[in-house]
């Protein structure tokens, strides 16, 4: 991970908390799986009720990239959180 993505991570665990149980995540509880230039894939487990999920963010490349992250994307996402998504990435 390379600081853009590192500090990237920082703010998404700073907005974004498990639809679960409300505890907010860690920046070590997230991982960024692929990237293309304008949409990460990340997984993210909570430590407190060890659900997972894998969120899909958007990135506007042509803003400043901390404040271009779409939180909706990852709310959106989020609401529909199941705690098991992993056979979405061997699909
Ligand atoms: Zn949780």
């Amino acid at each position: 991970m390379n600081s853009w993505e590192a500090a990237a991570v920082r703010r998404l665990v700073n907005t974004v908390r498990c639809p679960r149980c409300g505890q907010a995540f860690h920046a070590d509880d997230v991982g960024v799986l692929d990237h293309r230039p304008d949409e990460w894939l990340l997984d993210v487990v909570c430590r407190t009720c060890e659900s997972y999920g894998l969120v899909l963010a958007e990135i506007e490349t042509d803003t400043a990239p901390i404040d271009a992250l779409e939180v909706d994307e990852w709310r959106r996402f989020l609401r529909d959180f199941d705690g098991d998504l992993r056979d979405l990435l061997r699909a």
